[in-house]
């Protein structure tokens, strides 16, 4: 009850008494979203080999691999900021970067689904989706 006392002191009234009146749709809502929580949750903790990897900067989707390939590519990070991915054996990494740190290097091999490896100064991101099991025919949007 704190919380919904916290609320009721930011938001204007008559949308409080809404907010009661339809408590059961909010406890309803509130189940949905911990389910909805859950199973991510549950995604993250059941590894499952991915079947892409998707190379994002600055936000923005660049590309994006079959880890049944073997690649070596060059991202273009911001900046001119480099980092050199490469995929093999169902795996995904950063080899080299141009980046001060290293981070992204050492967060070495990933390759299950929901895995990424990120470089915060050249805002790169790989990250391993879809599933192994997939066959070609995964939708991989690249650009807009
Ligand atoms: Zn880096």
């Amino acid at each position: 009850m704190r919380d919904a006392a916290q609320l009721s002191s930011r938001i204007p009234v008559n949308l409080f008494r809404t907010m009661k009146k339809y408590k059961n749709d909010l406890i309803l809502f509130g189940a949905l979203l911990m389910v909805f929580f859950a199973v991510i949750i549950w995604n993250l903790f059941t590894a499952k080999p991915g079947g892409f990897v998707e190379v994002k900067v600055d936000g923005e989707l660049i590309t994006a691999f079959p880890l049944s390939n073997n690649i070596e590519y060059e991202i273009n990070g911001i900046n001119n900021g480099k980092n050199i991915l490469i995929v093999r054996d169902g795996e995904a990494w950063i080899e080299s970067a141009s980046c001060p740190d290293g981070l992204c290097v050492n967060m070495g091999h990933i390759r299950n689904t929901g895995a990424s490896v990120i470089c915060l100064p050249n805002k790169v991101v790989i990250e391993i989706v879809g599933d192994a099991t997939d066959d070609a025919s995964v939708d991989i949007e690249v650009g807009q």
